[in-house]
């Protein structure tokens, strides 16, 4: 993800961001990808902080309304919940424009998405013809961290729920091709093998023992449609890895390529640096859907006091 311009003063904005830095509201324009001053705001800005344009008044945004189904608000936390699956969404979509896919310039289907909260049965999350679901609970941390564990995942984040089902989804577009489907098989295997029971043997028996060799993940050994789905989404992480590294950390501010910050004798300079490089890593987490390295703000009083243990601590242990 790129690091925006802010339109109405100094700083930069970042993708989420509702406010520039002196509390002027700005939207995101996803077809100039850069934000603006000025309204017509998404009509679900109050309610989950989408923070795109809207067409006209009163009207969602570009990714807002490829919503057909919002979380019943009654159950507890679904408002929540889906103002962060929402954000996950926007990110990835407005990710998979930079290929063209749901801008103006594509003329095939966009993804309708029923977003759902869960009661005491789970959401089956997938996709169907064009139809996304996703079980809104899954932006809840807790939630998210039980079933991680309890499936031995190495990573399970919403962002990544979103790239997977998309996957599914862009591989249905790509399918009405006629130059796809032979390329995708001789690749990936014949996606017309049952898929029920290719699950039910993933889950019965586990993956098979040398899945390491050839698939991304073990979920992605199951059938050919979780191996495209696996590896699409992964395509999609290292891409905005990349793109958020370079939009990142390209501007930080650190003096020389050997510079040691236990060497640096001026604090202020020492915190100027660190705070342009956990902003960048903070931003490279969230290409990941993972929490930032660094949730703090510096006020000037804690900077003072960083420079005042920064003194002292530099003395060391010999009472220089
Ligand atoms: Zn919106
Ligand atoms: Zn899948």
């Amino acid at each position: 993800m790129k690091v925006f311009t802010n339109p109405v003063g100094p700083g930069a904005l970042w993708f989420d961001n509702l406010v520039a830095a002196d509390g002027t509201p700005v939207g995101y324009d996803p077809q100039a990808r850069a934000f603006v001053p000025v309204p017509p705001f998404c009509a679900n800005r109050e309610i989950i902080g989408c923070n795109w344009i809207a067409p006209e008044p009163g009207a969602f945004c570009r990714s807002c309304a490829m919503t057909a189904l919002s979380p019943k608000t009654s159950i507890p936390y679904a408002v929540l919940n889906w103002a962060k699956t929402e954000a996950a969404k926007r990110w990835v979509i407005d990710n998979l424009g930079r290929w063209h896919w749901f801008r103006p310039e594509d003329s095939g289907t966009r993804p309708v998405f029923n977003m759902l909260a869960e009661g005491p049965t789970p959401v089956l999350m997938g996709h169907a013809d064009g139809v996304v679901t996703i079980s809104v609970a899954e932006a809840d941390p807790v939630l998210s961290t039980t079933r991680r564990e309890a499936l031995q995942e190495p990573y399970r984040t919403m962002i990544g729920h979103m790239r997977h089902e998309i996957a599914h989804m862009l591989w249905w577009r790509l399918s009405l091709r006629a130059d796809f489907l032979d390329a995708f098989r001789s690749m990936f295997g014949d996606e017309r093998a049952d898929y029920q029971a290719a699950l039910q043997r993933h889950y019965g028996n586990g993956p098979p023992l040398d899945w390491r060799q050839r698939f991304l993940t073990s979920y992605a050994s199951a059938h050919p449609h979780e191996d495209w789905a696996e590896t699409a989404s992964h395509l999609l992480h290292l891409t905005d890895i990349c793109d958020s590294v370079a939009a990142g950390l390209g501007s930080s501010e650190l003096p020389h390529p050997r510079w040691d910050p236990y060497a640096e004798s001026d604090a202020g300079q020492l915190i100027r640096v660190a705070v342009s490089l956990v902003m960048g890593i903070n931003h490279i987490n969230r290409s990941m859907g993972l929490s930032d390295v660094y949730p703090f703000v510096l006020s000037q009083t804690a900077q003072r006091k960083l420079a005042f243990t920064h003194d002292w601590l530099r003395r060391g242990a010999h009472g220089r």
